[in-house]
């Protein structure tokens, strides 16, 4: 089958990619790169089956025929949607609604990458799918968090009203190689923070909560889930839930850096908590996580590694 993959050039659109190819699809990826990079897909130069076209997705397209439509395209990191605000809306709105137009056109089946943000700062925990979200709908996180709930409530439509087979899955925080370096993100500051053998930077007391889920269980919970009949939500992501101090510590622990915790201000409307309820991904498509975290980063360190030797080249040149 061709497939069409938006955000391909990210972190993980580039890996569904790769998992896509290795089932034998071939995959059309279209990213304009505002926060994804050529460099998550140059493995693929000489891959016949891979084609790429730099595209911003809020502007209608058609690549010809394709019979899935995989929506990844959106900043995705507290930096990266405060930077690109209006952006960030436009993507979860114009440019779902142009992905959606393409599946519609061609009868193809549509999985968007929804998130947990969609939750909020949750008053349920752990989060159900039928949980409805505590938003601040004007906050900081709003241009991100409003964007996507808009964006399940217009995939809802174009499933009812125009029949188009679409999937929603709320993806919890997830991590690995590629994750891009600088976007701000908890693992990504932390590693590359204890790399360097700078301060671990922990906002707040480091109470709050997250459930980090390594990014091939990740992409075999959304390709577990594209090939059900489910048209409502799924949660994707890993139930064990770590505060972020412990998450610090685990940095510490598998890196054997020196680095010391420091204490920054917590960011406004940053959520407390965060853990999903997978019970729905077990019973539809026997979907868990395999990988914990200590394992996760382990297996991270390479590639966050290669990124501490480029930049120590190009301070160099
Ligand atoms: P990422 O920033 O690495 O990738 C997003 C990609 O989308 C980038 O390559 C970017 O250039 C591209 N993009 C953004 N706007 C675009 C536009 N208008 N047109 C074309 N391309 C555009 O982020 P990621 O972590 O890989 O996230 C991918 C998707 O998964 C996003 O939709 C994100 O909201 C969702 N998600 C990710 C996580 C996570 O923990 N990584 C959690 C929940 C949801
Ligand atoms: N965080 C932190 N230090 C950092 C980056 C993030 O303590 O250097 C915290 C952040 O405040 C949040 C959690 O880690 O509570 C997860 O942040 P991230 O930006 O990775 O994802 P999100 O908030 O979207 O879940």
């Amino acid at each position: 089958m061709r497939i069409l993959v938006t955000g391909a050039a990210g972190f993980l659109g580039s890996h569904l990619t790769d998992a896509l190819l290795a089932e034998g699809h071939s995959v059309l990826g279209v990213d304009n790169l505002c926060t994804g990079s050529l460099a998550n897909l140059s493995h693929l130069k000489h891959e016949s089956r891979f084609e790429f076209a730099e595209h911003d997705i809020c502007t209608p397209f058609d690549f010809g025929r394709v019979g899935y439509v995989f929506n990844f395209a959106s900043p995705a990191s507290p930096v990266d949607y405060s930077r690109l605000g209006p952006e960030t809306l436009a993507v979860g709105s114009d440019g779902t609604k142009n992905a959606l137009e393409v599946a519609k056109k061609y009868g193809a089946k549509f999985l968007h990458a929804s998130t947990s943000e969609c939750y909020g700062d949750p008053d349920v925990h752990p989060q159900t799918e039928d949980y409805w979200g505590h938003v601040n709908p004007i906050g900081p996180r709003s241009v991100y968090d409003e964007a996507k709930r808009f964006s399940e409530a217009l995939i809802m439509a174009y499933y009812r009203y125009y029949g188009v087979d679409t999937h929603l899955v709320r993806i919890f925080n997830t991590y690995g190689p590629r994750l891009q370096k600088n976007d701000g993100r908890v693992i990504s500051n932390f590693v590359m923070q204890a790399l360097r053998g700078e301060d671990l930077t922990v906002y707040g007391d480091g109470g709050q909560t997250r459930s980090f889920c390594y990014v091939s269980d990740e992409v075999a919970g959304i390709l577990g889930l594209s090939g059900t009949d489910e048209h409502l939500p799924v949660n994707v992501g890993n139930p064990h839930e770590w505060t972020i101090l412990e998450c610090a510590k685990a940095v510490l622990k598998v890196t054997g850096s020196a680095s010391r915790i420091v204490y920054h201000p917590l960011p406004e409307d940053d959520p407390m908590q965060r853990q999903p309820d997978i019970t729905k991904a077990k019973t539809l498509f026997g979907w868990e996580p395999k990988v914990d975290l200590e394992t996760g980063l382990r297996l991270s360190l390479e590639y966050f590694r290669s990124c501490l030797t480029e930049e120590t080249a190009d301070l160099k040149m």
